[in-house]
């Protein structure tokens, strides 16, 4: 980058920290798209004049709000509740909702931001947000879930709605609390209408719902692979998480004919040399979705190994996908990946590498997906679910599958329009920031200064 960028890019985000300070996941997904911006800014300079960068990182709306609850024992329990709103430019807001105790604002920040390139890129008409609360799932019982549902959707019911701003689920949000959250807004509303995503199949969800993230971010990687004339056949994969992303990611890349090694959840990891069957996962997803158990049972009944409090990248792999969390992968994690021989790396967890991880995957020219564009399957599908919403109508697996799979591949087509470099590298970041940016930046221009 030319030192004159640099210095608009240092000045850039001096602004951003005075005015969002301690909020390092958010600071953090600014510099990234703002450093692939920047140059293409300078050669189109309406977007600088009418400050649409400037805008784009302050939120239209955040909502901060209490959730008073009762726990089972009587005993009164309170969270915090947020929703940002954070742009609505090319449709309603649309996000998921995060349920977990280390959720705090800068959090919500990086999400909301991140989600409103995503969901450009996705093709679809829809707008950017995300909320969530620092109540954890984990342990409670599933009355006392309900209860702080339904606290928590007495106050965001009045902020959302099928044209205004659309939910859906993320860590710690899936079917179950999905339903009580409908539930709780049908009966403030009184009307039955798509105004969160992630339904059940018989009250208005889609079918490949809850396979789209998973499913996309491994045809996402398949895409990935084809630049270079290979195929998931004969891989081994690493993933990391055990939850609703890393589950259909190993469906997936095993349909495709990967072998997937490794699964894991806060606790550590499991590695199966054997890797991971549909039998294995069965089970698996039964341990995770309905006894919500922990992955290092699966030794005791598979074999393989676990390995408490560590992450899987130490692990010989060809392809990588993070699906657990944010800053998952770091700087030394990333050498020992590529050192092993791992040349792709596909995020289905959102900003799960941190800027010194990416930049060593940029350096060693690997096939690497970012969250923004790799992931984007599940918000697509979501979008896919308002359509059907809208028409009171059910597409069948088939035809939901070959949409989020054609997006997916858009999507790839997209990042290496704008992300292929004059020597035939794809850069994949600047690719999924430039494209997701320009739709958003026109409409916005196109708005006045709303
Ligand atoms: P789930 O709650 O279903 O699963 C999350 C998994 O990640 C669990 O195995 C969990 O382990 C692990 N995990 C969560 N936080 C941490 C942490 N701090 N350290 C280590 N492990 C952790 O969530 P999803 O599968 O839905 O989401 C996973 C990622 O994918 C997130 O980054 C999310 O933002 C992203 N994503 C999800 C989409 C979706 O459609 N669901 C769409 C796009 C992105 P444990 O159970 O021990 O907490």
């Amino acid at each position: 980058m030319a030192n004159v960028t640099e210095k608009k890019l240092n000045d850039f985000m001096a602004k951003v920290i005075a005015k969002n300070p301690s909020e390092i996941e958010f600071h953090q997904a600014v510099h990234e798209v703002v450093s692939s911006l920047l140059p293409y800014i300078e050669e189109h300079p309406q977007y600088s004049e009418a400050k649409i960068l400037e805008r784009m990182v302050e939120p239209e709306r955040t909502i901060l709000f209490r959730v008073p609850w009762l726990d089972d024992k009587g005993e009164v329990q309170i969270n915090k509740g947020f929703r940002i709103e954070m742009n609505s430019a090319i449709g309603p807001y649309k996000g998921g909702l995060r349920f977990h105790p280390t959720v705090n604002l800068g959090i919500l920040k990086f999400l909301a931001f991140e989600q409103v390139l995503k969901n450009s890129l996705t093709t679809l008409p829809m707008g950017g947000g995300k909320g969530g609360t620092d109540f954890d799932p984990k342990g409670k019982s599933d009355n006392e879930v309900m209860r702080f549902c339904q606290s928590f959707m007495s106050e965001l019911f009045r902020h959302i709605g099928p044209n205004t701003d659309v939910p859906a689920g993320d860590i710690g949000v899936g079917g179950r609390e999905i339903g009580f959250l409908f539930g709780q807004y049908k009966r403030l509303r009184n009307e039955f209408t798509g105004v969160l995503t992630g339904k059940g199949i018989e009250w208005g969800g889609s079918l490949i719902r809850p396979e789209a993230t998973g499913y996309g971010a491994t045809y996402f990687a398949e895409e990935m692979l084809k630049t270079r004339g290979q195929s998931f056949k004969g891989k081994i994969v690493a993933i990391s998480g055990s939850g609703n992303v890393a589950q259909y990611a190993t469906e997936k890349v095993t349909q495709l004919g990967g072998k997937v090694v490794t699964l894991s959840d806060s606790s550590g990891y499991i590695y199966d040399p054997n890797g991971i069957d549909a039998v294995k996962l069965a089970w698996i997803m039964q341990l995770k979705n309905v006894k919500r158990g922990r992955i290092a049972e699966y030794v005791a009944k598979f074999g393989g190994s676990f390995v408490e409090g560590e992450r899987p990248w130490g692990v010989k792999c060809d392809v990588a996908m993070p699906c657990a969390t944010q800053n998952e992968i770091n700087e030394d994690e990333a050498k020992l990946l590529i050192k092993n021989g791992c040349f792709v790396v596909s995020e289905g967890a959102n900003m799960p590498s941190t800027p010194e991880a990416v930049d060593v995957y940029i350096n060693s020219k690997i096939l690497y997906g970012p969250g923004k564009a790799a992931n984007a399957g599940g918000v697509a599908t979501s979008g896919l679910e308002m359509s059907q919403n809208s028409l009171r109508l059910s597409w069948t697996r088939e035809e939901v599958d070959a949409r989020l799979h054609q997006i997916m591949v858009d999507i790839h087509n997209t990042c290496v329009k704008y992300g292929t470099q004059p020597d035939g590298f794809i850069n994949y970041v600047n690719g999924a920031n430039i494209g997701g940016f320009v739709k958003v930046a026109d409409a916005m221009l196109a708005q006045g200064l709303v």
